[in-house]
């Protein structure tokens, strides 16, 4: 032992170590700071004479522990505390479990690349240091042996790194699914798909300079021999409103800034744009067009190349940018009162610049609304504030329209090559035997793991519609973690016929029913008021959410409010208990928001069946979220819960009240506690005999029997007392991590 430690101390690569002690439980964290070293490694290196007996610090005390279910105490302050260890030596990533801890770093840390990413390739989750990497690694292992789907539910609130960590995972199966030449295109696809929906569906806020204004949901499809084939993308509610208004400090979607700063002169020129973001009403209210942290020049480039990669053909590109650059001539359209307070176009300069519409059609459009009689159409003129409103209601529905239009054509693209392969694979089967007589002999065994980065729980100054449905997505997937961590952790004891006791949870569907619930929810109170003939308003819909919430407890208004919390709020304001704190809405607005406000003439596909009852935003909303819950519940889950670190987004600083929050709301104690409560550790027997058989002359250096009775006969001869293990039928459990630490510790011996 003492010989093999030696030389891996000539050793240049910490990794070297877990590859010749091949039993390193923790295995030592090289990109740690400090070089930290496993228990189990620094007391093999104590005891090779080569480190400093008193003085050295095991790697427990100086880079923490990776796998909190370890943790010797399962308090919040020693959670807190092994996260700060870990943090300030750049390990950004701990255990819980199979769950991940992430916490932004907000720094570039030298831990994805190609080399990484082959260091993970094929190992054993527990092996290496904690990784998005070995999580997204045993994911698709796990489905590639037991052939079923997955998803990776990514969350965190806004600029907790969620985006981040998906596209790192995306990558990370480009580089590590086996590949041919037909095949890299469609990865290729894949990756080249985030620049674009990125460009056109994130934006600066004040939480995050890139976050997400749309949930986005992608399955990665995969074929029976493990190569990505395909993919597919659902996206969810786009925040439209920001096209045409940003709060102080915040900026529109990013393609706009690009397409002014980056497009070359002559687009610019055929566009009739300016090289001048102040010149356009759509970019200026936040007053920050431009960020240090975003290059939209070099942005643009990515952008453009990606839309070729994803087979947006010369023209459409054209017309794509054609449509950008109208949404920002329309905002600068402006109008006129006239002496009976009539809107008047106060110049169609823009208008001309309007791609493939009649300029008097729209300046009518914008001016006037047509009532149909019976035999004719009146014209009824608008007041300014209904033009404006017009005006701004036909910029969000235009880029709404496109950005669907976007996600249909990355669909498309990812879905193209596998009916090509396909195709191809029966033309030239004999030239490719192996891979493809494989295949083809059930093409359609497809297997998905599926992404989820969605727009992360957020609370401003002011909290609208937009927040609402942001945070009341955000309580959905805190319910499916909820009820799939409590579910499978279950499943788990009762497959294996181990007894356990339930550990308490917040459970946050009292807050989910209070807003979707049918006839009494708040989306349903909001459906009502719009869809109301009358006198409905912003304020009456307030007024029947007293009327019905009356005293929940996660609900409360100025009126409900006791004196204290009154003091907190405005009159026309509603405020939610969220699982994520208290947030603030305001309801002026809402109503409107909630309605279809899109002038429905200017697109063809309009729904011909105009008796039906429209849907609002929100129960589209409701019931989109509703069907990718059980696209969820279908699969197999894998969890990456990202903290953010401070408000600030600075590297290196963390904010223990802020990160104290997010814990809690985020449930990792609860969490933690539940993998606990019965047994910290499990392991299958195959598993746990090969690592510890070393340790029982009965089991080395073979066992030949079952690996169950070997395990049995390891665990007697290690001393383990009746109550401290449990053998289920294909694993066992050990109650506490001190049991698992004297077994390392025996190593020493
Ligand atoms: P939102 O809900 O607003 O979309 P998000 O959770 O998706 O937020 P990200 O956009 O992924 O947040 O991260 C915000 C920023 O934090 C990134 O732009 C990047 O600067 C930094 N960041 C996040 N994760 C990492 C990481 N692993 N390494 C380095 N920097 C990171
Ligand atoms: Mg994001």
């Amino acid at each position: 032992m003492l010989l093999k430690c030696a030389a891996v101390l000539g050793s240049p690569s910490p990794f070297a170590h877990r590859v010749v002690f091949g039993w390193c439980v923790s295995s030592c964290e090289p990109w740690a700071s400090g070089q930290g070293f496993c228990a189990l490694c620094t007391n093999l290196y104590r005891l090779s004479g080569l480190l400093d007996m008193e003085g050295a610090l095991t790697a427990r005390d100086r880079v923490g522990i990776q796998d909190f279910v370890l943790l010797d105490e399962t308090t919040e302050a020693a959670f807190l505390s092994n996260l700060k260890k870990r943090f300030s030596n750049d390990l950004i990533y701990t255990y819980i479990g199979t769950l991940i801890v992430s916490v932004n770093p907000y720094k570039e840390i030298d831990m994805y690349n190609k080399k990484q990413m082959e260091i993970y390739m094929g190992v054993n989750f527990f092996e290496l240091p904690p990784h998005i990497f070995a999580l997204a690694d045993n994911a698709y292992h796990t489905m590639l042996t037991e052939f079923n789907n997955h998803f990776i539910l990514i969350s965190g609130e806004s600029g907790a790194g969620k985006t981040e960590a998906s596209k790192k995972i995306l990558q990370y199966y480009a580089v590590s699914c086996p590949s041919t030449t037909l095949l890299n295109t469609v990865r290729d696809k894949m990756l080249m798909s985030n620049p674009v929906l990125e460009a056109f569906g994130n934006a600066k806020t004040l939480k995050n300079d890139n976050s997400s204004r749309f949930g986005k949901y992608m399955d990665i499809q995969f074929d029976s021999q493990g190569d990505a084939v395909g993919g597919h993308i659902l996206n969810y509610l786009l925040e439209k409103s920001r096209v045409v208004h940003q709060n102080h400090g915040e900026r529109n979607f990013h393609i706009f800034y690009q397409l002014v700063e980056g497009g070359s002169d002559d687009l610019l020129r055929q566009l009739g744009l300016e090289r001048n973001c102040q010149q356009y009403n759509y970019l200026t209210q936040g007053e920050c067009a431009i960020v240090s942290s975003i290059n939209d020049r070099n942005d643009w480039k990515t952008v453009k190349n990606a839309l070729q990669v994803i087979d947006i053909d010369e023209d459409s590109i054209n017309y794509l940018f054609g449509i950008v650059a109208s949404v920002l001539h329309l905002g600068n359209v402006q109008f006129d009162s006239d002496s009976k307070g009539q809107a008047l176009l106060n110049n169609n300069h823009e208008l001309s610049w309007l791609l493939g519409v009649d300029a008097h059609t729209l300046q009518e459009g914008l001016t006037f609304r047509k009532i149909e009689a019976k035999t004719d159409q009146v014209l009824s003129p608008f007041t300014t504030d209904h033009a404006i409103y017009a005006r701004d209601a036909l910029a969000k529905a235009i880029y709404g329209k496109t950005f669907t239009w976007l996600v249909n054509r990355i669909n498309e693209s990812m879905e193209n090559k596998v009916r090509i392969r396909l195709m191809w694979n029966e033309k030239q089967i004999s030239h490719y035997s192996h891979h493809f007589i494989l295949y083809s002999k059930d093409p359609s065994r497809k297997t998905v793991i599926g992404l989820l980065d969605i727009y992360g729980f957020e609370v401003f100054y002011v909290n609208s519609f937009e927040q609402f449905c942001i945070n009341y997505c955000n309580e959905k997937l805190q319910q499916l973690f909820i009820q799939l961590t409590l579910k499978s952790e279950q499943e788990e004891y009762e497959a294996e016929d181990i007894e356990w006791e339930s550990v308490h949870f917040f459970n946050n569907k009292i807050i989910c029913d209070l807003v979707e619930e049918k006839h009494r929810g708040i989306i349903a109170i909001l459906d009502e008021e719009c869809l109301r003939p009358g006198d409905a308003t912003d304020l009456t819909f307030l007024e029947r959410l007293e009327e019905k919430m009356g005293n929940h407890p996660h609900f409360v208004t100025h009126k409900l409010a006791d004196k204290m919390t009154r003091k907190t709020l405005e009159r026309g304001d509603f405020r939610l208990l969220h699982y994520a704190g208290e947030v603030t809405y305001c309801v002026v607005g809402k109503k409107r928001k909630n309605k279809q406000s899109q002038p429905k003439t200017c697109f063809s596909s309009v729904d011909p069946d105009s008796r039906r009852r429209p849907e609002t935003v929100a129960t589209q909303f409701k019931s989109s979220l509703l069907k990718l819950t059980e696209i969820l519940m279908a699969k197999e889950a894998w969890y990456i819960r990202c903290l953010k670190s401070n408000e600030s987004k600075l590297p290196g600083q963390f904010d223990e009240a802020l990160i104290r929050h997010q814990v809690k709301y985020l449930g990792l104690m609860e969490h933690l506690r539940v993998r606990r409560a019965g047994f910290a550790y499990r392991r299958k027997y195959e598993v746990f005999l090969k690592r510890y058989k070393p340790l029982c002359p009965a089991t080395w250096p073979h066992w030949m029997g079952m690996p169950a009775d070997g395990v049995e006969v390891l665990v007697q001869h290690l001393g383990y007392m009746p109550d401290e293990y449990k053998m289920g039928r294909t694993k066992i459990f050990i109650r506490h991590p001190r049991t698992l630490y004297a077994t390392e510790d025996a190593f020493e011996k």
